[in-house]
Order: C-alpha cells, then structure tokens, then sequence
C-alpha cells in the first residue's frame, strides 16, 4: 500500500481567522506530505508490512524491526495524526447531545474541561499533541498528551498505559501548527481552537465507540 495525502473537504482558508491560509496549506502539503513520503519510503523495505491499513501499522509498532521502529513510529503517527485531525476542524459546530452530557459528567463542567484541555496543552513540553479520549475500562473521558507524532491508539507499550485509549478529538501543537500566526502563543492557539473544532466528527466518534 502507497499511501497518499488525503483531499481536505475545505479551503486552506476555511478556519481564517483562527488557523490561517498559509498555515493550512504548509501544515498539509508540506508537513503531512512529508510524514506520508517517509512511512512509504520505510515500508517499502519491509515487505511483510507493506499492505496493512495506517490503523494496524500505528497499533504494531512494537513489531517492527528494531533499527526502523522510530522512522516508522514517527512517520505514519505523522500520517494518522494528520489525517485525524484535519477532519477535527470546522468552523461553526456545536456541542450537544451524548458527547456534552459525557464531557459533563467527565469533567463537571465544559469550562473545566477546556481549562483542562489547555493546561495539558501549555504543559506539553516541545512538540506533540493533546487528545480527548474514551477509555476501555472507563464510563469517563480523559485529556492525554502524546510527544511527537504518537498516537493514544499506539500500544501501552509505546505510549504507556496513561496515554492509551480512543482519540475523540486531538489538537495539534508542534509550532509549525500555529507559530506563523501566533508566534510563541501557544494558548491563543489552544484557545482559538475552540472557534473550529468540528464537533459534529467528534460526536460521530463518540458514538461509534460506544
Ligand atoms: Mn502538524
């Protein structure tokens, strides 16, 4: 399998003012075509991996031999990240239904949540991600960061067992997702966010999962 970078289902400026032009079209064409050159590039010298789906690569890193795991786990968790989350944005979505009375129950309140989600934000040191996920063995949502480009569906032994469980939503935030427009303000990023995450997609995850 060659994978191939997906079509956005929107312009480079569709989330203006909050993620700008250039930002979408360097971050997808440049940044996530780079991620997708690079699992290719690796796969193809390892036959015996060569056709499974990004879902069952990202979940048998551990199985890779031993001098390519960290190509590899950088690179299609590059591709599956991306590929998540530019479906994660849309502008003008709202929160309702399951997904809100789960975030409630959660966190008591969705303004703990954001203020939660932020914190854990400003808080990842250097580049790497900020997900809301549903856990196997929990009625409740948790907020988990994973560093570089892993992903909570990677295995525990990968990511550690705090950082596992089913991605709802995820925000990007390495720089090169925000720092042309926001420079070093990173929480104005995070909160901006916040103007354009498509709930509609994460509902539809939610709901899938249960
Ligand atoms: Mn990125």
């Amino acid at each position: 399998m060659t994978f191939v970078l997906p079509h956005l289902s929107y312009s480079y400026d569709a989330l203006e003012p909050f993620i700008d032009e250039e930002t979408m079209r360097i971050h997808h064409t440049k940044h996530h075509q780079s991620y997708i050159d690079n699992a290719n590039l690796v796969l193809s010298e390892v036959p015996e991996f060569v056709n499974l789906s990004v879902l069952d690569l990202v979940k048998k890193i551990d199985l890779f031999p031993d001098s390519k795991r960290d190509f590899l786990r950088n690179n299609i968790g590059g591709h599956l990240n991306h590929s998540l989350f530019w479906k994660f944005l849309k502008y003008g979505t709202i929160l309702e239904g399951s997904l809100k009375n789960s975030i409630e129950y959660s966190f008591s309140s969705i303004y703990n949540f954001k203020k939660k989600f932020e914190n854990i934000s400003m808080n990842r040191f250097g580049s790497g991600w900020v997900w809301l996920v549903k856990k196997d063995n929990s009625d409740s949502l948790d907020i988990v960061s994973t560093a570089n480009q892993d992903n909570p569906l990677m295995s525990e032994k990968i990511v550690g067992l705090s950082n596992i469980g089913y991605p709802i939503f995820g925000l990007d935030v390495w720089e090169h997702a925000y720092y042309l427009k926001y420079k070093n303000r990173r929480l104005d990023y995070v909160q901006s966010f916040w103007n354009i995450l498509n709930w509609d997609e994460a509902s539809m995850r939610f709901n899938s999962f249960n």
